[in-house]
């Protein structure tokens, strides 16, 4: 049976994630009251997903309960801060309890998995939509931004790249990818956020960004920002095995570097601070690759093995220009 909005919201939404000490309230009123300790600067981000633009509407929904916290929680990721408070901005076309249980299942275990509580949020009915805000802290001189890129710095990819690009590739039916989809649709539809790495980064690296347009695209953000250039070598990027022979069967890189997704950091590091990065890294679980350098100029330039230039057509993913 269909649940009234209210019961929908106790029901579901009223005690998910984290019980944590700095809520003063939660859900029920008509604010969350929430208490940032001293100090430390609130980082603020928000991300919307629409069914037929950002997922398929026959999605997993305990996936995509996942999917729409992972991706916000990599935002706080990217700038180095450490998780704390989420809302959730709810957009149904009916109350159905099965898909209402899995989406707050998904969302539930990433945000105990990263010390997250759901404190507020809104339910409407309409054509399916979730937009979640989260809120988290860093410290004021510790932060990952976009504009501290200077020519010189060595640029770093964490995980793999490609991988949620391919997925989709194969979900749209493209016959080359449909072969890997197995290996890589989990990481298309449950992401994880870098949260740990971006936390070991912050204070080392200058800039940091999240990979959720494609590489060339997010990159091209910290240039612009940072008012330099980036020359990334094809030959360093991060692949898994699958994107790895798929590119040996199709010589498709373009799908590697502009395809959004896959949620894993960028970073700029100072060479001076080499190996101070380096010793961060081996504090985490999570392979980070050295791929290229900032330069003076402007825009981000390809190279292949030979040093030779690699022009790509798109960029990334762009919602009025695609
Ligand atoms: P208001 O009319 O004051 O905006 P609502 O009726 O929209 O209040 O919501 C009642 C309470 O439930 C509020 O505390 C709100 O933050 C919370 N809430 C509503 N929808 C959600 C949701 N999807 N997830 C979490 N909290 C929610
Ligand atoms: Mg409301």
């Amino acid at each position: 049976m269909a649940l009234s909005e209210f019961n929908l919201i106790e029901h579901y939404f009223s005690r998910l994630g984290c019980q944590r000490e700095d809520t003063v309230l939660a859900v029920g009123d008509d604010c969350a009251l929430l208490k940032p300790p001293p100090g430390k600067l609130l980082a603020v981000s928000v991300d919307t997903l629409v069914a037929g633009v950002h997922f398929f509407a026959d999605t997993d929904p305990e996936n995509l309960g996942h999917k729409s916290l992972a991706v916000n929680l990599s935002d706080l990721a990217a700038m180095g801060a450490e998780p704390a408070w989420a809302t959730l901005a709810l957009t149904l076309p009916q109350s159905d309890p099965d898909w209402l249980s899995a989406f707050s299942r998904g969302f539930s275990a990433l945000a105990i998995e990263h010390n997250v509580q759901l404190v507020g949020g809104d339910t409407t009915q309409g054509p399916l939509s979730v937009t979640v805000q989260v809120q988290g802290f860093v410290q004021p001189d510790r932060y990952l931004s976009r504009a501290a890129a200077r020519p010189g710095d060595l640029i770093y990819a964490t995980g793999s790249l490609g991988d949620a690009g391919l997925a989709l590739a194969g979900l749209r039916g493209q016959a080359s990818a449909v072969g890997y989809l197995d290996k890589l649709q989990s990481r298309l539809e449950r992401p994880e956020p870098r949260i740990a790495a971006g936390q070991a980064f912050a204070g080392i690296a200058g800039c940091g960004i999240d990979i959720s347009d494609g590489l060339l695209a997010d990159l091209g953000h910290i240039c612009a920002a940072s008012g330099a250039a980036a020359r990334v070598e094809l030959d360093r990027i991060p692949l898994s095995a699958a994107v790895r022979a798929y590119i040996a069967e199709t010589g498709d890189w373009q799908t590697v570097v502009s395809s959004g997704d896959d949620y894993e950091l960028c970073v700029t590091v100072p060479e001076l601070l080499k190996t101070r990065f380096e010793e961060a890294v081996r504090s985490l679980d999570l392979a980070v690759s050295l791929i290229g350098r900032i330069e003076p100029g402007a825009g981000v330039c390809c190279v292949d093995g030979h040093g030779n230039p690699v022009d790509f057509t798109a960029k990334g993913y762009d919602h009025f220009q695609s």
